[in-house]
């Protein structure tokens, strides 16, 4: 219980006012909460009406997780709260006295649902204020999540990376979302196999057979010269076979398929890292012609091309942008996911339910973040929409 839960409820009118009594047992008419005083010292509310008996009274109100909690604030100390009219608490372990007369008090245990108990009872608990508050407080919660959601991205790209060449790193990054998640680590093991500085080392070589042959993937290896030659030139072995998962994909996505597109984009991509340097829009172009494959049998989904982008190019260019110490490569991580679709799932569509909706993907990479960091572990006086609710 926080007392600026108290203060919400309170504020809110969010109590059974009708059920109220004083602790002497007392009836207690609530007619005027008062105005919150969130930022200046003195008591919590102030212009406060009630009445009692038949005396009407015009004040401050002070609230408290605890009776007690008068005294351990000092308010026997400060005039400020010799005007308060009502003391609210959650739990009245302690008379009060304000000039040696009892101060009116009303417990609210078991009156109010616990703070804890409302928090656990949604996904989003904030789901009831959102819309009365300013839409800015949700944007700057998003604009947190996206970075702190990027920099664990860069985390990550430090943890696994094998060699530090931008170049390698991409490779990787690539791999791993043509992987998507469920085959993201075999994808990574094949680039840690096969680095790309060997692709391009040795220009005659058949890239879709290597990687058919070093995945595992194949029944039989696929045999011609250049793959015997570099098989024995850089002892290349073979993956297991059983690491690739093909359950609960649909066989398009299978990872024969992914690693036959992935292949076609190694061949035509240098993986230097020019491109960059592109304005974000021709960026989006750029990077969407890229991922273009001729075949239609390897052709990549629009919706997959997005993806591709989100979880390897725009990760990458934040990562080069910290290592280049240069806050306008980075900007423009954030500037891509504007350009890009949002994508659809479980999660988005519970935001959609409580009324907030994705334009993009960065809105709809923003809102996994807040949900999977924050909402789903109820750290909503961490997150700013939460906080605010709470304060104002
Ligand atoms: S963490 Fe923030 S967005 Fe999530 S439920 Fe709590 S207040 Fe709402």
């Amino acid at each position: 219980m926080k007392e600026e839960y108290l203060h919400h409820l309170w504020k809110n009118k969010q109590i059974p006012f009708h059920q109220l009594k004083l602790s002497t047992g007392e009836d207690i008419i609530i007619y005027d909460v008062g105005q919150h005083n969130a930022f200046e010292s003195g008591p919590d509310f102030s212009n406060g009406k009630i009445k009692i008996g038949n005396v009407t009274w015009f004040g401050n109100i002070e609230l408290h997780v605890k009776s007690s909690d008068w005294y351990q604030h000092n308010h026997q100390f400060d005039r400020a709260y010799d005007n308060v009219i009502l003391h609210v608490v959650y739990i009245h372990d302690q008379g009060v006295l304000i000039n040696n007369k009892p101060i009116p008090t009303i417990e609210l245990k078991g009156l109010i649902p616990e703070m804890e108990e409302v928090l656990n009872k949604h996904d989003f608990p904030c789901s009831t204020f959102l819309n009365e508050l300013d839409s800015i407080y949700l944007e700057s919660m998003k604009e947190k999540a996206i970075v702190k959601r990027l920099n664990k991205r860069i985390q990550n790209i430090e943890k696994n990376k094998i060699d530090s060449t931008p170049q390698q790193v991409l490779y990787s990054l690539l791999a791993q979302a043509f992987g998507c998640k469920i085959n993201a680590q075999p994808f990574q093991e094949l680039t840690n196999r096969i680095p790309i500085k060997l692709i391009k080392k040795e220009k005659y070589i058949n890239t879709k057979t290597i990687f058919f042959n070093v995945s595992g993937l194949g029944d039989t290896e696929l045999v011609d010269k250049s793959w015997l030659h570099l098989k024995s030139k850089y002892n290349l072995g073979t993956m297991s076979k059983h690491i690739w998962k093909h359950k609960g994909l649909r066989p398009k996505s299978f990872p024969e398929i992914r690693l036959l597109q992935f292949a076609e984009i190694v061949d035509k991509f240098d993986f230097e890292t020019s491109f960059i340097y592109l304005d974000s829009k021709e960026l989006v172009v750029y990077l969407k012609n890229l991922l273009e494959t001729k075949t239609n049998s390897s052709k990549i989904s629009n919706a997959m091309v997005d993806l591709i982008i989100i979880n390897c190019f725009v990760p990458f260019i934040w990562w080069y942008g910290n290592v280049k110490m240069d806050g306008s490569i980075q900007e423009k991580s954030l500037d891509l996911l504007q350009f890009l679709k949002a994508e659809v799932n479980h999660i988005l569509k519970k935001w959609k339910v409580i009324g907030v909706s994705c334009i993009n993907s960065y809105d709809s990479q923003a809102l996994l973040e807040i949900y999977n960091e924050f909402c789903t572990s109820k750290k909503c006086l961490d997150c700013e929409v939460g906080n605010k609710i709470i304060y104002k």
